[in-house]
C-alpha cells in the first residue's frame, strides 16, 4: 500500500521521471523517510528503468538493496544521543562525491535535513551553488520550518502526503479536520468557531496542517496562472506559520489559541475567494 502511494505521488510530482537536482520534501509523516530514501535513490540510480519503475535486477538496483552502493551517500545524524548533522558532515562530501564513480549520477541524501546545525547548513549552501555535475541532492524534512530560507531558495520544494496507514484515532482526527476545512473554505463555517473547535488539538499539529493546505493552493494556483508571486497573501501567511512554528520549535511563549485565531482569520479574510478548498490532503 505504502509503496502505491509512493509511486502515485512520485509519477504525479515528476512526470517523466524528471527529477530536478536539488529537492527538498517536505513531509507529512517523518516515518515515511526510510522508503522515500530508498525509492527515490533507486529511480535515479537504476540503470535500466522500466518507464519510471526501477527494473530491481540491475547491479546499481542490487548494491542498493545491500545498502553498498558507491554512489549513494546517506547524510544521517551520527548516533542516536547526537541528533544534529554536524558541519563536518557536510564538508566532507565533496571528497566523498568526488572519490565514487560506478554509475553516472550520485544521490546525497539528507535526512532529517531540519537536524543539520546552522553552520552545517551553510556549508551546504555553498556546496549548492556549485553543485557537482550529475549530482542529486534530496534534502528530507517533515519540519521546513527550521530550513534556513537560504537552503530554501536554492531547492525545489514539494510536499509528500502521509504514506503509511494512519492509526484509527489519526483516521478520524484527519476526517474531522479535512470536514471541518472544508466548512470554513465554502464559508459554512467561522474561522473563530474552528478555531475553538481545533483548540484541543496539539498546535504544531494545527500550524502543519493549515501549511500543507496553503502549499497546496499555492501550487493549485499556479497551475492556474492564478498566481502573483510577489503579492499573494498565501504567501505572507505562509511565512507567518513557519514563523510561529519556529518559535513554538524553540519554545518561545506563544498563546497558542490566539495564534491559530489570528491564522484562521488571516485565511479566512484573504485566501478564501480565489482559492477552492483543496481535496489532494491524504
Ligand atoms: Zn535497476
Amino acid at each position: 500500500m505504502t509503496s502505491t502511494r509512493f509511486h502515485t505521488w512520485f509519477t504525479h510530482t515528476f512526470p517523466n521521471l524528471f527529477i530536478p537536482p536539488v529537492l527538498l520534501l517536505y513531509t507529512a509523516d517523518a516515518r515515511d523517510h526510510a522508503l522515500l530514501r530508498a525509492q527515490l535513490t533507486q529511480r535515479v540510480l537504476c540503470q535500466e528503468p522500466n518507464g519510471d519503475v526501477p527494473c530491481g535486477q540491475c547491479r546499481s538496483c542490487h548494491l542498493l538493496t545491500v545498502n553498498n552502493h558507491p554512489d549513494y551517500i546517506a547524510v544521517v545524524p551520527p548516533n542516536s544521543e547526537q541528533k544534529n548533522i554536524p558541519v563536518d558532515a557536510i564538508r566532507s562530501l565533496p571528497e566523498r562525491v568526488y572519490s565514487t564513480h560506478m554509475a553516472k549520477n550520485k544521490v546525497i541524501v539528507v535526512d532529517p535535513a531540519d537536524a543539520m546545525t546552522v553552520s552545517a547548513m551553510n556549508a551546504l549552501l555553498k556546496m549548492l551553488e556549485e553543485a557537482p555535475a550529475h549530482t542529486y541532492f534530496i534534502l528530507l524534512t517533515a519540519r521546513g520550518h527550521l530550513i534556513v530560507p537560504t537552503i530554501r531558495s536554492r531547492c525545489q520544494f514539494f510536499t509528500v502526503p502521509a504514506l503509511q496507514d494512519k492509526t484509527a484515532e489519526e483516521s478520524s482526527t484527519h476526517a474531522q479536520r479535512q470536514k471541518d476545512w472544508e466548512q470554513l473554505c465554502r464559508s459554512d463555517e467561522c474561522a473563530l468557531d474552528l478555531a475553538e473547535r481545533w483548540k484541543g488539538y496539539a498546535v504544531l499539529d494545527n500550524m502543519r496542517w493549515i501549511a500543507l493546505q496553503l502549499v497546496t493552493d499555492i501550487r493549485d494556483a499556479a497551475r492556474h496562472n492564478t498566481l502573483n508571486q510577489h503579492h499573494h497573501p498565501y504567501f505572507a501567511l505562509w511565512n507567518i506559520i513557519q514563523r510561529a512554528q519556529y518559535h513554538i520549535e524553540y519554545g518561545h511563549n506563544l498563546n497558542p489559541y490566539l495564534l491559530l485565531e489570528s491564522i484562521l482569520i488571516h485565511y479566512e479574510e484573504n485566501c478564501l475567494p480565489i482559492q477552492s478548498c483543496s481535496s489532494e490532503q491524504q
